[in-house]
């Protein structure tokens, strides 16, 4: 990863958006023939970079596997603390579904980690990988693609410089300046919701155990962390907003404890909560001239079932196999056919990750009796068979259907 004083005027690939998937891709490119640029506002480092917050994410052993192959997974592993059980529940009603990774002959789901580590051990990587430069910080400013190249006017803090190349991989989030200067559209479902996030511990050990809890305000997650520690987060309507972010530590605290149904025997301590509003974001299409969209800049979902970067990376793996191909046998990375076939690869594992998300928060969002029946039925479907559990399994760990080959292992549904 060369300085910033080396930035050159044209490449075969910009990627836009330094966050945890646009650095995956550079990773994922980076053996290639290709020279690559990655392009980031926000130095990975500062307490204003928008991905590499104190979140914590819940890692599918997919995106374990595809770390492995970016050679990240060793660093990761040493702040992560692994899942081997998951608990689901309904707030004020019986039944419940548990799911154990020996159900699969696993050791572990997956693992939790918060967003920093990861944002870490990718820069990490990415230092001495030669094919690719780091231009932070570096804000694109304009950018326009057609069937000859993408040009791009970057805002490096020191003047604009304008740079070309033969395709533009854009991953500058949910609210994707470059998606709408390309003229991009989407959709999007206010799901009227915020999740607030912070680090809590319970006075019952974790147990190794991530506990997902629908409750009438938004569903609940505890993701277990090192020392008993364990990344809280609550989903509010935001109607509820104001009064849980006023809350001080231990009216939080308490206010957890009453949500979990006293299972963990109170909390004893709070870090700083921060909140996210959650939608529904799909772009119309992924693809335009000599540019694709990936990571939340493509679709961004609600955070109940922890999958965003799970099937951002997924995404990452799928792509960076169709460019490698490409860039072995001398073909345009930017060609319509190469990004096509990458589109149509992730297609099914797109629309399921994203449908069943939506369904859960929609159901839940949409009132409590009528979710919880649905829910309940669904719940005690699951608990007594036995196929169910294991899909639902392999959907959480992203090992269900076709995957890429980085993905696919041992476990094959
Ligand atoms: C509360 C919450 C909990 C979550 N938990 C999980 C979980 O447990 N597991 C999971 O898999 N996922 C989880 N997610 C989802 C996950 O956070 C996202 O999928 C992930 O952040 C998407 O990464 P990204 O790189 O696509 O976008 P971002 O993280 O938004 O990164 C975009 C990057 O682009 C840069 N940028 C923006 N504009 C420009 C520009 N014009 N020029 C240059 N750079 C630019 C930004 O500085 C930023 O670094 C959670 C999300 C939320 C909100």
């Amino acid at each position: 990863m060369t300085a910033h004083t080396a930035v050159r005027d044209e490449y075969d690939i910009c990627i836009v958006g330094g966050g945890m998937v646009g650095a995956s891709m550079a990773l994922a490119l980076a053996p290639g023939r290709a020279s690559i640029a990655l392009i980031e506002a926000v130095a990975p480092q500062s307490d204003d970079q928008p991905s590499y917050d104190q979140r914590g994410l819940a890692l599918s052993l997919s995106s374990r596997r595809i770390l492995e192959h970016l050679d990240v997974w060793d660093s990761v592993s040493l702040a992560a603390h692994p899942i081997r059980r998951v608990h689901v529940s309904r707030q004020g009603r019986f039944g419940r579904v548990q799911l154990d990774a020996r159900m699969l002959g696993l050791d572990a789901l997956g693992h939790v980690v918060l967003a920093r580590c990861l944002g870490e051990a990718l820069f990490q990587a990415l230092r001495g990988r030669a094919s690719v430069d780091l231009v932070c910080p570096g804000r694109v400013r304009d950018a326009a693609s057609g069937a000859e190249g993408v040009r791009l006017e970057v805002d490096t803090g020191d003047g604009l410089r304008q740079m070309r190349c033969r395709l533009m991989v854009v991953a500058d989030g949910t609210h994707s300046s470059v998606r709408g200067l390309l003229g991009m559209g989407t959709q999007v479902r206010d799901y009227r919701q915020t999740a607030l996030v912070g680090i809590v511990t319970p006075v019952r050990h974790h147990q190794d155990t991530a506990y997902e809890r629908f409750a009438p305000g938004g569903p609940l997650a505890l993701l277990p962390m090192a020392d008993g520690h364990c990344v809280a987060v609550v989903c509010v309507a935001n109607a509820a907003l104001a009064e849980w972010s006023a809350l001080d530590d231990d009216g939080f605290l308490a206010r957890l404890d009453v949500a979990w149904g006293r299972r963990f025997g109170g909390f004893t301590r709070a870090g700083p909560r921060r909140s996210y509003p959650l939608q529904l974001m799909r772009a119309d299409a992924q693809r335009g001239d000599r540019v694709v969209l990936l990571g939340n800049a493509a679709h961004t979902i609600h955070p109940n079932g922890a999958q965003g970067f799970n099937l951002g990376v997924r995404d990452v793996a799928g792509l960076a196999e169709q460019l490698n191909r490409a860039l072995r046998e001398g073909d345009d990375p930017g060609d319509r056919r190469v990004l096509d076939a990458y589109l149509h690869a992730r297609r099914a594992d797109q629309g399921r990750v994203i449908g069943f998300s939506d369904l859960i928060a929609t159901l839940y969002s949409s009132g409590w009796s009528a979710a919880s029946l649905v829910g309940g039925a669904g719940m005690l479907l699951t608990s007594m068979v036995p196929p169910l559990r294991r899909a639902l399994l392999l959907h959480g760990t992203g090992l269900y259907g076709r995957q890429p080959a980085w993905v696919r292992g041992a476990v094959t549904p």
